[in-house]
């Protein structure tokens, strides 16, 4: 038995080597013909595909993990738990904004209140209806960028809310412009104001036949309202203005009113003189109280000579009777007539003064 190993002293020599090669990860497989323990050479395709293997093992244990941990016991993620905080400062960042506009909308609603019910309504100006104060923004969807935050969401509310306040502040902020405008001219309210007669105050050159209130119609007898007062005369008296203020419109109807004149006097105030034979003013001339504007006559509708003269307050027909004193002696009357001629000389040229044909 010269050659070879016995198979006794194989493994003896085989846990020698073991007892040095333990540490490596070497692996050792038998060869049946030497009976010797050999290295088992791995190919790198198996060693590849071990690692593969290994790899896919350890992805499928994390989504395991990751499964437990969020699903199954609920859990949250480092990174979800920093972004739930500071989503939880901006909700509350708009949640202080939003109590911050509250706040602006009611100081803003007060203004409002006060600026209808007084400040407008001393100097005769409408109101400002609520359709104009609450108009929003119209036409294309403004807020599309914010349509990934949802249809409802905080963000999208408030920017809203924001909106139609600057809006609202804006709207406000004109009316005071308006108002400070005409508060300049507020020394002027006695003098624009209609407070007299339209013609001289000597009643025997004229008849009131008809005041302000329903009557029934002169043409058809059916009951209607009557929105002027009527001083019947022949025509060719003198008609005067009873308020400064501007020319608004002259007209000249074969119906209706015939030849007409209106006076805006600010404040609120208009006065209309219809059934007019001739007209000496034009549109857009400023005009004095007792200036000459005309003269009576019967144009338009009438069953006979006279002058229909109207008050209007913010659109609406008013009695004359209230804004005219009739009982100022005619004297008086002449006078102011007078002075208003002299001042209006600047106003009134020659070529303004159409005498119309009737
Ligand atoms: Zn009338």
């Amino acid at each position: 038995m010269g050659y070879g190993i016995h198979k006794g002293e194989a493994l003896v020599r085989v846990a020698t080597e073991r007892k040095t090669i333990m540490p490596s990860r070497k692996k050792y497989k038998i060869n049946p013909e030497t009976l010797l323990y050999e290295i088992d050479k791995v190919s790198a395709k198996s060693r590849f595909l071990d690692f593969l293997f290994k790899s896919l093992g350890i992805i499928a244990m994390c989504f395991v993990y990751f499964w437990l941990y969020t699903s199954v016991f609920g859990l949250e993620l480092p990174k979800t738990t920093i972004l739930k905080k500071q989503n939880a400062e901006w909700v509350s960042r708009l949640e202080v904004l939003g109590k911050e506009m509250e706040q602006c909308e009611s100081t803003l609603a007060g203004l409002q209140m006060r600026d209808d019910q007084i400040y407008r309504n001393i100097f005769g100006m409408n109101e400002i209806s609520p359709e104009v104060r609450n108009a929003g923004f119209g036409g294309v969807n403004r807020y599309s960028y914010l349509d990934v935050m949802g249809p409802n969401s905080l963000l999208l509310r408030t920017t809203m809310r924001q909106d139609i306040l600057t809006k609202k502040t804006y709207v406000q902020s004109k009316s005071f412009d308006e108002i400070s405008a005409i508060s300049k001219r507020a020394g002027d309210m006695a003098s624009c104001i209609p407070a007299i007669s339209p013609f001289l105050t000597d009643d025997s050159k004229y008849t009131l036949t008809s005041p302000f209130g329903y009557r029934s119609d002169p043409i058809t007898g059916s009951s209607k309202m009557h929105t002027g007062f009527d001083f019947a005369c022949p025509p060719g008296n003198p008609v005067y203005a009873t308020g400064d203020g501007v020319i608004e419109s002259v007209k000249f109807e074969l119906f209706g009113y015939g030849n007409s004149v209106v006076i805006d006097h600010g404040f609120g105030y208009k006065t209309r003189y219809a059934h007019m034979k001739s007209i000496y003013v034009a549109e857009g001339m400023s005009i004095k109280r007792g200036e000459c504007l005309g003269e009576s006559g019967n144009s338009g509708r009438v069953t006979g000579p006279h002058l229909h003269y109207e008050v209007m307050y913010r659109d609406e027909y008013v009695n004359p009777e209230n804004y005219m004193d009739l009982t100022m002696p005619k004297e008086e009357y002449a006078e102011m007539v007078k002075k208003a001629a002299q001042q209006s000389s600047k106003v009134l040229t020659p070529h303004t003064r159409v005498k119309m044909p009737n």
